[in-house]
This record gives C-alpha cells, sequence and structure tokens, in this order.
C-alpha cells in the first residue's frame, strides 16, 4: 500500500497509477478503524480497481472541542488492517495539509437537511463535513466514493453537496457493520468501557422495537417509549425520531406507505452515539 502525506503526491500516484486500474474508489474516514471501515473498503474493492483511503481527524466537523481532543487515533494498527484488506493508497494529511492559512470557507446552501436531527444538535457539523469531502473528492479525483448508512443523514448531507458542487463521482451507501450484540460499530465505542459496550445495546433495542411496533397512524407514542426508557437507562437522549426515509422529514402520522427511517442520537457519559434503522416501507 501506498502511504502519502501531502496532496500533491497523492495527486502524483493516483494519476500514475499503472492504465489497466481505472475506476478509482475512494474511502474518507476520520482513523481509528473497525470491521465497518473494513467492509467500505472491501465493496469499494469489489466496485472500483484502484481503492483510496483517507485518515483526517477533522476538526471543522467537530462542535465539541473535548469530542475532538478524546477522539481515538491507532494509526499503525489502521495501516495494517487497510494493507490486510488489499487498499492500494492511504492518504493522512496533517490539518495545515487540508486548510493552509487564509483557506476560505465555502458556504454550502444544504438546505433543510442541514436544519433536522444532527444538523440542529451539532452547529456547522455539516458545513464541516461537506468541506472536507469536497477538498478530498477534488483531491483524490474518485469515480465512487464508499460512505456507510451508519451515519444517515451524512450520506444525506453528502449526497447534496455532490449536487452543489456539480462532482461527478458516485455516492455508494454500504450497509451498517454490527456487532454480534447489535451494537452499531463506531471509534467512539473505544470510549466505551465493556459495561457501557451492554448498556449501549439499548440503542438499538429501542430502534427494534419500533420497528416491530410499527403501525399505520400516530408515531408520537413510539417515539416517546424509546425516548423514556433510553432515559431510564441512563443515556442523556438528544433524539429519537421516525423520518420520512428519502428527506429525514419528521412523520408524525403514518399513511403505512410512506417510506421511513428510525434514528436515534444518545449520550453514555459524554460519549456521543448515533444509529438508525430502515422501517417497514423502506426495506
Ligand atoms: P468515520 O471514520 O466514523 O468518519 O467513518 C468513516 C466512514 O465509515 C463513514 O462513511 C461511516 O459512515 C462509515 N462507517 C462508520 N461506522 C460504520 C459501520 N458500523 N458500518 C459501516 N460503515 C461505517
Amino acid at each position: 500500500m501506498i502511504i502519502v502525506k501531502h496532496i500533491e503526491d497523492l495527486k502524483y500516484f493516483i494519476h500514475n497509477r499503472p492504465s489497466h486500474l481505472k475506476l478509482i474508489g475512494f474511502v474518507p474516514t476520520m482513523g481509528a478503524l473497525h470491521a465497518g471501515h473494513i467492509s467500505l473498503i472491501q465493496k469499494a474493492k469489489e466496485e472500483s480497481d484502484f481503492v483510496v483511503c483517507s485518515i483526517f481527524v477533522n476538526p471543522t466537523q467537530f462542535n465539541n472541542a473535548a469530542d475532538f481532543d478524546k477522539y481515538p487515533i491507532t494509526i499503525e494498527r489502521d495501516i495494517d488492517m487497510l494493507e490486510a484488506a488489499g487498499c492500494d493508497l492511504l492518504f493522512l494529511p496533517d490539518v495545515n495539509e487540508m486548510y493552509p492559512s487564509g483557506d476560505p470557507v465555502v458556504f454550502y446552501e444544504l438546505g433543510f437537511i442541514e436544519t433536522v436531527l444532527e444538523g440542529a444538535f451539532r452547529s456547522g457539523h455539516f458545513q464541516g463535513v461537506c468541506r472536507i469531502v469536497d477538498k478530498l473528492l477534488q483531491a483524490v479525483t474518485p469515480h465512487r466514493l464508499f460512505m456507510g448508512q451508519k451515519d444517515y443523514q451524512q450520506c444525506m448531507v453528502v449526497q447534496k453537496m455532490i449536487e452543489i458542487t456539480q462532482s461527478p463521482v458516485q455516492l455508494v451507501v454500504c450497509d451498517c457493520v454490527r456487532e454480534e450484540s447489535g451494537l452499531a460499530m463506531s471509534s467512539r465505542n473505544m470510549r466505551l468501557s465493556e459495561a457501557q459496550k451492554k448498556q449501549a445495546l439499548h440503542i438499538i433495542k429501542c430502534l427494534r422495537t419500533i420497528q416491530s411496533n410499527l403501525k399505520p397512524g400516530e408515531m408520537h407514542t413510539l417515539t416517546k417509549a424509546a425516548f423514556t426508557l433510553l432515559e431510564k437507562e441512563g443515556f442523556k437522549v438528544d433524539y429519537v425520531a421516525i423520518a420520512d426515509a428519502q428527506t429525514l422529514a419528521p412523520v408524525s402520522n403514518w399513511d403505512g406507505q410512506q417510506k421511513l427511517v428510525a434514528l436515534v442520537a444518545a449520550y453514555l457519559q459524554e460519549v456521543r452515539l448515533i444509529d438508525n434503522i430502515l422501517l417497514k416501507g423502506a426495506l
């Protein structure tokens, strides 16, 4: 695996890749890799010829300084995992490389999608996500971009950014990889104790309960019950929501037809966890 730290070197190796390796697949990450990230590399290998991964803990998408400071870093292990998965090139920039001084702040007109759920609770987060993904797309020039449904709203935001910037890249949304227990894999899980990992299972349990109890009519009873249960189990809950799977518009009364997604964001101590599940009609 080629490892580069500078955009110029990245461009050089991409431009001079063997001519039979036409399609470039790209997996952006913040490192502290787990099997969820590796599933994206595998999908990228299936659907492209030359796989590029980036590891960059992007400061502009953190609305909470402590979350940024405590973000896990396991770079040696990450490199081993990417090598084993057959990644072709790893881009490992530092902050000055991605944000040189005087770098203009672009504003992305994301509209409604930026105002709800993660957008409402993490001010500026999605502008930071768009800023870095846009820069990375311009540097890597991939044909396909692989991202995880684990970050459901992020995929929608990045799709919107791709449309705004008229980037030719095709976004491929990949399934969420879970522990056998059901816990959605996340780099932030490294900050949980074993007891907290068990406690965290209440999130997917609540989502599955919503999934199995869903019926046409009002939705508030379902979300309220999940919210209350999570609070009782020691979470500080940002939201439990049932929304339109395509727009994330809130759905208060379901007609039995509309495609839905249920989403949760909640803290265990200072670790913020998110998860989601597609509901009947959207499966
Ligand atoms: P992150 O390093 O958390 O920024 O994530 C990098 C990419 O990996 C994003 O597209 C995430 O949605 C994706 N990802 C994170 N966790 C998982 C998971 N459990 N399963 C599949 N993809 C994931």
